[in-house]
């Protein structure tokens, strides 16, 4: 098949494949920034080096955008084991979670499905939760943390543990909201504590967390690759590039925000040959919500109708292949046949839709959309594994998988922006809200009104949760 970009092609893969600039550009934010979450230092210092770098490769408009945000501090956590025997167990405090100091009796709800919450509701009452991040087998949706969380808290509880299901990577993190004190212990310490309950009926425990949620500003970097043609229509592509504050957030995010970025220096190389805007963002507090693409959404909320196109490249340096996954788009399996036969190139694509990353809010606004993504990884994947954990540093990302992600993702960037016969449709409200049913997305939203309920009850209620129930939903 003849290639009507070859001349383009070749211009943007040599840049890529003669230069080091995204691992370089990674070892800064890890390196220097640290993890970029929403409100620490690093946070603005990243986005300030972000702009200064797209600038530095001749991107004239690059710069950054404010917006407010309900923030959380990390304190120091401790978990005691107070009896049968006296110990303690390494943990960390979970982002939104409150601090405080509770006692009680341990409940382990092993992966913590749906309906054991309500069965278990005298043990949980009054006492603290143990749940592993597992899903449920035999669910066919995702469990989220927060919705285990939120049903420990109707079922009662009082404190909650979250269990790593990886071993050998200590706590994993993530965020809850505002009611009770909620901490993570590794999978190692999960076990060991299930054995002890399983010995000795009765373990009591105590739980201390120091946090402190407090309102903060976060940013959204944004830029632009002008159009030669006056269309309005454009195209965008963005990762987050906040990770979570125990970890460099190197794989997740750093590795497709440096995407981001090396796009944006090849794409200007060749402007002169894109015919619509391509736009790129590296979106903020992700990782606590969304609240960057959210917040983009809603400020440039005029141009969603002439946007064709938002790819998400979250963690875009995972081994495996560069691929697509449109989210429910077979109207553009034909276009990916044909430009992956053009460029020759290895650019798989598949269909799903799951709500966990920054392409979410566009898809609720009917903005045709797609992730980077492997469709045999589907099958192989063993999940999260260091993720979330502090062990998501500079020394998992590869060089070769940059340059692949930049590579692919640039081609198939200019193609979307060029192409006169677009064939994506945008989905109607109809269809958005079937989707958002089949997720058991609306489920999670009405749980969210019956918690927030439910400690509208309470005799005595934390300030920081008072301010949450005021919000907005966190989902
Ligand atoms: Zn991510």
């Amino acid at each position: 098949m003849e290639n009507p970009y070859l001349d383009v092609d070749k211009k943007v893969l040599s840049e890529i494949y003669t230069s080091s600039e995204p691992l370089d550009n990674l070892t800064i934010l890890c390196d220097v920034y640290g993890s970029r979450f929403a409100g620490t230092p690093g946070d603005k210092d990243s986005v300030e080096w972000m702009v200064k770098k797209l600038k530095e490769y001749g991107i004239e408009n690059a710069h950054y955008e404010n917006y407010q945000m309900p923030g959380w501090i990390r304190g120091p956590a401790k978990l005691e084991i107070i009896s049968p025997l006296e110990r303690q167990l390494e943990c960390i405090s979970l982002p939104f979670g409150i601090g405080g100091e509770v006692e009680g009796k341990l409940v382990d709800l092993g992966d913590g499905n749906v309906d054991i919450y309500e069965k278990r509701r005298d043990e949980i009452n009054e006492n603290i939760v143990m749940v592993s991040s597992r899903n449920p087998i035999g669910l066919n949706r995702h469990l989220h943390r927060r919705e285990k969380y939120i049903r420990s808290v109707l079922a009662g509880a009082k404190g909650w543990i979250f269990v790593n299901q990886y071993p050998a990577y200590g706590p994993q993190t993530g965020g809850v909201s505002p009611i009770i004190p909620a901490i993570s212990i590794s999978y190692e310490d999960g076990c060991f504590l299930s054995r002890l309950i399983e010995r000795e009926k009765i373990v009591k425990v105590r739980i201390t967390t120091t946090d402190k949620n407090i309102d903060i500003t976060s940013f959204n970097v944004v830029c632009d690759i002008p159009g030669t043609s006056d269309s309005k229509e454009y195209v965008l592509a963005g990762s987050h590039y906040d990770g979570h504050d125990i970890s460099q957030g190197a794989l997740d995010p750093a590795s497709g925000a440096v995407t981001i970025i090396e796009m944006a220096r090849v794409l200007n190389m060749v402007k002169d040959k894109i015919k619509r805007r391509i736009r790129l963002v590296c979106f903020g507090a992700e990782e606590v919500g969304l609240l960057g693409s959210y917040n983009y959404v809603e400020q440039h909320s005029s141009e969603m109708e002439d946007l064709r196109f938002m790819l998400n490249l979250d963690s875009a340096a995972r081994s495996g292949k560069k691929g697509i996954i449109l989210h429910d788009h077979p109207e553009l399996e034909t276009f990916m046949d044909r430009i992956a036969k053009e460029m020759k190139a290895d650019i798989p694509y598949f269909q799903r839709v799951s709500p966990y990353s920054d392409h979410w809010p566009f898809f609720l606004k009917g903005v045709p959309c797609g992730s980077g993504g492997d469709p045999e990884e589907i099958r192989t994947s063993t999940g999260r594994g260091y993720g979330h954990t502090k062990f998501d540093t500079v020394d998992k990302v590869e060089l070769s998988h940059l340059r692949e992600a930049a590579a692919n993702y640039a081609r198939f960037l200019i193609r979307v922006a060029n192409t006169d016969e677009w064939p994506a449709r945008r989905k109607t409200q109809q269809e958005i809200n079937e989707f958002v049913k089949k997720q058991g997305y609306d489920e999670t939203v009405a749980l969210e009104t019956r918690v927030k309920n439910y400690v509208r009850t309470w005799e005595k209620i934390p300030p920081e949760t008072k301010a949450w129930l005021e919000r907005k939903s966190d989902w």
